[in-house]
């Protein structure tokens, strides 16, 4: 599933390609992918500028603002060859952004742009970006939050961004055991926790994203993502740091990696 990295990362070389051109036509091809629209206006324009919150971007034109949530398998690319799994089509004056995407958990969404902010106004705070204020947000619904620390950061109302890779990443580089309770968390397990999400989302940003084995990541340009060689512990069998043998545990039946040496039960 593409989390923030790559969402970031596609992003960077979407506004790079597509800013400034005029989107001439479009078509949503599949019902599913198209569920949350009821009216899709014909002419958007100009595209002004793509921005992102947590796993979502957002294309904005003058009057309307076109949403791509690429959930499990969504893929946007840049002038590829149309398949059965291609969904949606843009034909911008230059180039033609297609959306492909498998499993159909993704979503194409216009919304006018005054509907625009409550869009992302349902999502926690973005994590890359985490202000003071954002923090203090996060800190208080983790008070009260008796789920494991794991489901806490994968929930988008909490913060925004983070999906299973980089969970693990974030949670083995603060020394907490997924599994800890979110409510038992100290002051110093957060800033840790707030530390390594911005150093291990950084990273995987430099690194173009993260592209698996199954080679569902791919940019949209047709290269793939880097950080995959930079995991500490995602999909490892020994510690980084102590060379213990790691575990794999599923959370919510998600692979879930952990250390005992390294990573605490916080009680
Ligand atoms: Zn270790």
């Amino acid at each position: 599933m593409p989390e923030l990295p790559e969402v970031e990362s596609i992003r960077r070389v979407l506004q790079n390609s597509l800013i400034n051109q005029n989107l001439q036509k479009y078509k949503i091809l599949d019902n599913r992918i198209n569920r949350f629209n009821n009216t899709k206006p014909r002419n958007l324009g100009t595209l002004l500028d793509i921005s992102r919150k947590g796993k979502i971007l957002q294309f904005i034109f003058k009057k309307n603002s076109i949403f791509f949530h690429l959930g499990m398998s969504g893929r946007l690319d840049l002038n590829g060859l149309k398949n059965k799994h291609t969904h949606g089509l843009f034909f911008f004056e230059n180039d033609v952004l297609l959306y492909d995407d498998i499993r159909k958990f993704g979503y194409i969404k216009i919304l006018k742009n005054e509907q625009a902010k409550n869009q992302f106004a349902a999502i926690g705070p973005d994590s890359l970006s985490l202000t003071k204020k954002d923090k203090t947000y996060v800190l208080k619904k983790a008070n009260r939050s008796s789920t494991s620390v794991k489901n806490f950061l994968l929930n988008q109302k909490n913060l925004s961004g983070l999906g299973n890779i980089y969970v693990n990443e974030i949670l083995f580089l603060s020394g907490v055991h997924p599994l800890s309770k979110t409510f038992n968390l100290k002051d110093q397990n957060w800033n840790a926790i707030f530390l390594n999400t911005k150093k291990v989302l950084q990273k995987a940003i430099k690194n173009n994203g993260t592209t698996l084995s199954d080679m569902t990541y791919i940019l949209p340009q047709g290269a793939y993502g880097n950080n995959q060689n930079s995991l500490y512990i995602y999909a490892k069998d020994k510690c980084f740091s102590c060379t213990r043998k790691i575990d794999k545990i599923l959370v919510d039946s998600r692979a879930t990696y952990v250390c005992k040496k390294c990573q605490k039960q916080i009680n």
